[in-house]
């Protein structure tokens, strides 16, 4: 494209380098490039994917959402959160989801569209260009991880998403460089497509939306467990691990008396005993509508003594972005502003 545009082909490696390894899809800084190339190549290889709609943060600055809205208007956010010793960012793999899950307001609108590899790339050039020369904790803050747990079912965008992991983490220019061990593919169990990225033999971390131990609960909580059971998403996992050699994270939001019973971290316990997983608690985050809460500190508390018990790693997520609707499950990329907390 580069040569169709009267220019010579090492100019699309300058462009890459510009885009991946610099975050900047604007002309005028490119110097590199003869000044009267520069916008015609830019406006015809970086076009505007992505507009920024709104900003929201909070932690002290140290975790931001943004409104994206795409070509055809559909709306994705994606959260950046700034930690001492990393830079996450939590993209989105569809507008919308079309997974259902009661307690997710993603999953309460529905799906729209499933979004293009490059669509979710520039949630994390654009989303982080402010980051890479701002100085926090004392270190640069270029993107360091990416997580695909924003909107959307990534694996039921499988091509897009693979396609988007290779732009991350192939070295400049061909990507941005990110190690693929700081990757993190979420999925709420499809057994077929985790097979499938098991056979890509990459290093990302597979994360497994579990929420439930029994298939009767997981039915509910995870409608799409009516398809795939338990002890399916379970095996898929585990071969997952073996192909990879990845610790799994099983993810699990506890709800308040409805999947927080001890005889459920029990049977969760036994279920992981022994295996290349641990456990990350998300205590649940309000959504619309919603009448189900977090988990009562006293019950969180023993789930993870009990896990503990049996062996199992277990980690209680830091959910960050609560108030700016930013946190698991939240977004929802309405264009009205969150009702602050205190309604
Ligand atoms: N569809 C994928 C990617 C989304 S990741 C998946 O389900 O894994 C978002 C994570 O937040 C998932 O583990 C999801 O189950 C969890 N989640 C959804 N709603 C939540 C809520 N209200 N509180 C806490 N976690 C929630």
């Amino acid at each position: 494209m580069v040569a169709g545009l009267g220019q010579p082909p090492f100019r699309a490696s300058q462009l890459s380098r510009h885009y991946f390894g610099r975050y900047t899809d604007r002309a005028e800084e490119m110097s590199d490039l003869p000044r009267a190339a520069r916008e015609p190549l830019a406006q015809a290889l970086l076009p505007r994917l992505l507009t920024a709609e709104r900003e929201l943060s909070c932690d002290g600055g140290t975790t931001r959402k943004t409104l994206w809205r795409t070509f055809d208007g559909a709306l994705v956010e994606s959260v950046l959160m700034r930690y001492p010793d990393r830079v996450t960012m939590c993209v989105s793999s569809q507008a919308g989801c079309g997974m259902a899950c009661p307690f997710c307001a993603t999953g309460q609108a529905g799906l729209t569209r499933n979004l293009t590899t490059a669509e979710i790339v520039d949630q994390i050039v654009q989303g982080g260009a402010g980051e890479v020369d701002n100085i926090v904790f004392g270190g640069p803050g270029r993107v360091s991880n990416v997580v695909f747990m924003g909107m959307g079912e990534p694996l039921a965008n499988y091509n897009a998403v693979l396609a988007a992991v290779r732009r991350l983490t192939d070295p400049v220019p061909e990507g941005m460089g990110i190690s693929q061990r700081s990757v993190t593919v979420s999925t709420v169990g499809l057994v077929p497509a985790i097979a499938r990225l098991a056979a890509e033999r990459l290093s990302v971390t597979l994360a497994v939306s579990l929420h439930a131990p029994d298939d009767e609960l997981r039915d509910t909580l995870v409608p799409v467990n009516r398809r795939w059971k338990v002890a399916e998403v379970l095996a898929s996992a585990w071969n997952y691990a073996a192909a990879t050699g990845r610790r799994v994270s099983i993810e699990y939001a506890l709800i308040r008396d409805i999947n927080d019973h001890a005889w459920r971290a029990d049977l969760l316990g036994s279920l992981l005993s022994g295996r290349l997983a641990h456990v990350n608690l998300i205590p649940l985050n309000p959504t619309p509508g919603s009448k189900w809460t977090a988990s009562r500190p006293a019950a969180q508390r023993e789930f993870v003594r009990r896990l503990e018990a049996h062996g199992v790693p277990v980690t209680v997520r830091d959910t960050r972005g609560r108030e700016i609707d930013g946190a698991c499950g939240q977004l929802a990329a309405s264009a009205r502003p969150p009702v602050p907390a205190g309604r």
